[in-house]
């Protein structure tokens, strides 16, 4: 994995590859950025950089193809197990640092999700950071860096990865496969995060996202028994009344764009319904049920019954008409 196939991460590449050419690498990195946004495969390059024994790794050779199918003895991984990483996996990784590398230069490990390790186990970590095992390489990946320890912060070079563009998610997407319109309106919901366009794209999302605008936009108040069982539906589990919300905001969000003249982003795949809305309804409309929507988000955060939130949504969304 060349650097080069990295996408998105400019900064952060341009800092590793300077590293790398000035043998100034550290033998400690924090990568901080949601999920999905390259971390790990970031860490991999960088591992990979240092046992194919150049910057940019040929991607040919043993240690680079060992590192490609994660099957390098020098190579650790970390990862939570059931949710959280604890004292016996540093443990073990310990044991693994203290032993000679088989075939690298040094050994390598990645922490993935570093923030989850509990208190002995940062602990514990903290140690093998202070007085590092021979000239291992260590790399913690986190979405949640301020959940470390300060002393585990401040032992580790930090390095920033941002949200993907919209448009590298949408071309990554393509490159998997996934149809242009899709992979746009994916790309759109995805929040700069290539794990959650992914999952967009893959599960019917789109469809299901469609059938929830036309169901809600359809309600109507005088038919009072198809509401309250749609939000019975919808809203059976929290977290798919998230989804609803979620949707809804961002329906409206394009309303709102439309009704002034741009295209509407995200949601092509929704274009017709949302020119439609956005000729029926003036600008205030639009505000209000945008409002109300924003609202039964944070009734939901607020632990409030997931069907009582649709439904007052839905009774608000219906009679603004
Ligand atoms: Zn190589």
């Amino acid at each position: 994995m060349p650097f080069a196939t990295i996408l998105g991460q400019e900064h952060a590449v341009g800092v590793l590859r300077r590293s790398l050419a000035g043998e100034r690498v550290a033998h400690a990195y924090l990568f901080e950025g949601i999920d999905g946004c390259g971390k790990m495969l970031t860490a991999l390059s960088l591992v990979e950089a240092l046992f194919c024994g150049s910057a940019e790794p040929c991607g040919g050779c043993p240690a680079c193809r060992k590192l490609a199918s994660l099957q390098h003895p020098d190579l650790h991984l970390l990862e939570p197990e059931k949710g959280v990483i604890k004292i016996d996996q540093i443990r073990e990784l310990q044991k693994e640092l203290s032993l000679r590398p088989v075939e690298a230069p040094k050994k390598a490990c990645i922490v993935s999700q570093a923030h989850k390790m509990n208190q002995s186990a940062a602990n514990a970590f903290l140690k093998t950071l202070e007085e590092p095992p021979g000239s291992a390489l260590l790399i913690l990946l986190s979405d949640t860096p301020t959940a470390l320890l300060p002393t585990i912060l401040s032992r580790c070079q930090r390095l920033r990865f941002n949200p993907l563009p919209l448009e590298i998610v949408a071309q990554l997407l393509m490159n998997r496969g996934v149809p242009a319109e899709q992979a746009q309106s994916a790309a759109s919901l995805a929040g700069g995060s290539m794990a959650k366009g992914g999952a967009i794209a893959q599960e019917g999302f789109l469809l299901r996202r469609r059938e929830i605008v036309e169901q809600v936009i359809g309600l109507s108040p005088r038919e009072f028994g198809l509401l309250t069982a749609t939000a019975e539906r919808l809203g059976h589990e929290r977290e798919q009344a998230q989804e609803v919300v979620e949707i809804l905001t961002l329906f409206f969000r394009d309303v709102m764009l439309c009704r002034h003249g741009a295209p509407p982003p995200g949601n092509s795949d929704l274009a017709g319904i949302v020119e439609r809305t956005a000729r029926t309804l003036q600008t205030g409309e639009i505000l209000g049920r945008l409002e109300s929507v924003l609202k039964a988000g944070q009734s939901l955060l607020r632990n409030v019954n997931p069907r009582l939130t649709l439904e007052a949504l839905f009774m608000a969304l219906s009679m603004e008409r």
